[in-house]
């Protein structure tokens, strides 16, 4: 018996999804993008050398194929010939040799644990591995279910109870401060997953439920105690047995980079234009989803392109930029509202820009790695965006104006090629004259002969003008987002100007 995973590959429900060519690391050659690949897989060329064969590879035969002109590598117990791909790569070549020859699950997580290789790379199939692979496949370690005995008495647990018409689940998380942006829940074809985020871990609740139940659900939790209820209603009146199946990663706590990710399809409901290439995109959550994307976090939309999986990740926003500060009532929870540029040449925007009002698109629980503790101890709150890097800013000054007391000075430095690109240029200027504490720059790089404020791009001199203390040791946090050399010069930059690392956040992938 081989020690891999039993399902066919590629899985069919699995979540097969293909790296974002715009991350580059490295530049692409011409001819090299992620649409030429999806196009020489199905070109029908051997890309295996072994003509449509696969075989049982043993770790001694995959440590051979350790060279850039033949390179083999294990990826959750399937081996690929990633040399055809190399020149394709995003993260470059030299990232790829990392794993020639050998398990690169591990490291192929680390750097982007969404990217669905095993999609991309079907057509590189050798064969399984002969032998246990070193790194098993995600969530099937039964060391990342089982916590050591200290922890044992954190972990939550789950009980269910029943009246004629409700089934109502509880969790105990045994934290304080659950609130609803740590609880996702959804609920599909009987099948129910509740997910509690507890900081870098995630608690998972997934039954195939012995009945079927109505397409609405509640959530409540109680705060202080960090009790979750799930209510959901029965479709029948039945006295239910059990509450179901456990599926296979049931009441487990695991590290959160542990888990594959959850799409639920939600429903295009919206589109209107933000400017001449930017979208803004309202997709409606379903019924039986509970979801709120925290400030600062991305989610991924995945889409069929080519018969091959697409991700990619998009900061949601909100519907505007509200001047009293009350994220509305009508937009909370059940819409995730995006703000999407679309690329005349891009695979993915290209696709979107296709959808039709009602169609339907797969998207993501939410991921990120800020956290607003970091800014509710701000007096001076700095934003530097680029482009549609703006896009993180929105919610976040949404909550900075709104719920940090101690900020004296919110400030925008906003970078953009024309006037014609700058998103919600007439909102951010009324929210400055509205809020005495925010204040918005816009700079150009490409600006016509009558544009009188700032041009250029992201300099030194720009940013020592820019981020000013309020007071000589007032408290700074700095939060930077656009196009990759934008954030990396200017990360530099701020660090050259004596910030430290704890001053700043990069977005990023
Ligand atoms: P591709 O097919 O990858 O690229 C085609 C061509 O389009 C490129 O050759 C280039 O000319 C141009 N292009 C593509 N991507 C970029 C780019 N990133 N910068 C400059 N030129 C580019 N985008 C949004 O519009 N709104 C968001 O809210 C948003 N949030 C993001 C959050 C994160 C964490 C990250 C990492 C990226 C985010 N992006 C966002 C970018 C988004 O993920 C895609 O990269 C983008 O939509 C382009 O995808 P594509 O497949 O259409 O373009
Ligand atoms: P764009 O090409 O319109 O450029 C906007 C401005 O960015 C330019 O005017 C210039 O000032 C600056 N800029 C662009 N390239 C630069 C370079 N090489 N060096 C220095 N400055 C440069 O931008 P866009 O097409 O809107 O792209 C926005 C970018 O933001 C995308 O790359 C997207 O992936 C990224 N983004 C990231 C996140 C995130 O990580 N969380 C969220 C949203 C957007």
């Amino acid at each position: 018996m081989l020690n891999v995973p039993p399902q066919a590959f590629p899985a069919p429900a699995s979540q097969q999804r293909v790296a974002a060519g715009s991350r580059a690391k490295v530049p692409l050659k011409p001819g090299r993008s992620l649409m030429d690949w999806i196009r020489l897989t199905k070109s029908g060329k051997d890309l295996t050398g072994l003509k449509g064969r696969l075989i049982e590879v043993t770790e001694d035969e995959l440590a051979k194929h350790n060279k850039k002109e033949d390179c083999w590598i294990c990826i959750r117990g399937f081996v690929y010939n990633v040399t055809p791909y190399m020149e394709y790569h995003p993260g470059g070549e030299d990232e790829l040799m990392k794993a020639a020859g050998s398990d690169g699950t591990d490291l192929f997580d680390q750097v982007h644990r969404w990217v669905n290789y095993e999609s991309m790379l079907k057509e590189c199939l050798v064969g399984r591995m002969a032998v246990k692979p070193i790194a098993a496949p995600k969530g099937m370690l039964p060391e990342k279910k089982v916590l050591g005995a200290s922890a044992k008495g954190l972990t939550p647990s789950y009980d269910w109870f029943q009246t004629d018409s409700l089934i109502t689940v509880v969790i105990y998380t045994k934290q304080k401060d659950v609130n609803a942006e740590l609880v996702i829940v959804d609920c599909q074809d009987k099948q129910l997953r509740g997910e509690i985020i507890m900081d870098d871990h995630s608690y998972l609740v997934e039954v195939d439920l012995d009945h079927a139940v109505q397409e609405d659900l509640a959530v409540n939790i109680a705060e202080k105690v960090g009790k979750v209820e799930i209510i959901l209603k029965k479709k029948d009146n039945i006295h239910w047995k059990m509450l179901g199946r456990p599926l296979e990663s049931h009441n487990t706590l695991i590290k959160r980079t542990g888990r594959g990710l959850f799409y639920r399809k939600c429903k295009l409901v919206s589109k209107t234009e933000v400017t001449h290439d930017t979208k803004l995109f309202c997709l409606m959550l379903p019924k039986s989803t509970h979801l709120s994307v925290p400030t600062g976090q991305h989610v991924y939309l995945k889409q069929i392109i080519a018969g091959t999986e697409v991700v990619k990740p998009y900061t949601p926003v909100l519907p505007f930029l509200p001047l009293d500060f009350k994220e509305p009532s009508c937009h909370g929870g059940a819409h995730v509202y995006l703000m999407i540029k679309i690329y005349s040449c891009g695979l993915f925007t290209q696709a979107l820009d296709h959808l039709q009002i009602g169609d339907y698109i797969s998207v993501s629980s939410p991921e990120g790695n800020f956290k607003k503790s970091q800014v509710q101890t701000s007096e001076d709150l700095f934003l530097l965006a680029a482009g549609t890097g703006f896009t993180p800013m929105v919610k976040l000054l949404n909550f900075a104006l709104t719920e940090v007391s101690c900020l004296r000075t919110v400030k925008l430095i906003f970078f953009n090629k024309t006037e014609d690109d700058i998103l919600w240029r007439s909102q951010l200027e009324q929210l400055a004259l509205k809020d005495e504490r925010f204040e918005v720059q816009f700079v150009l790089s490409q600006p016509t002969k009558d544009w009188v404020g700032k041009h250029g791009k992201i300099s030194s001199s720009l940013l020592c003008e820019f981020v000013k203390r309020s007071r000589k040791d007032s408290k700074v946090l700095i939060c930077i987002c656009g196009p990759t050399p934008f954030t990396e010069q200017g990360v530099q930059y701020l660090k050259d100007l004596g910030y430290s690392q704890e001053e700043i956040h990069a977005f990023s992938a």
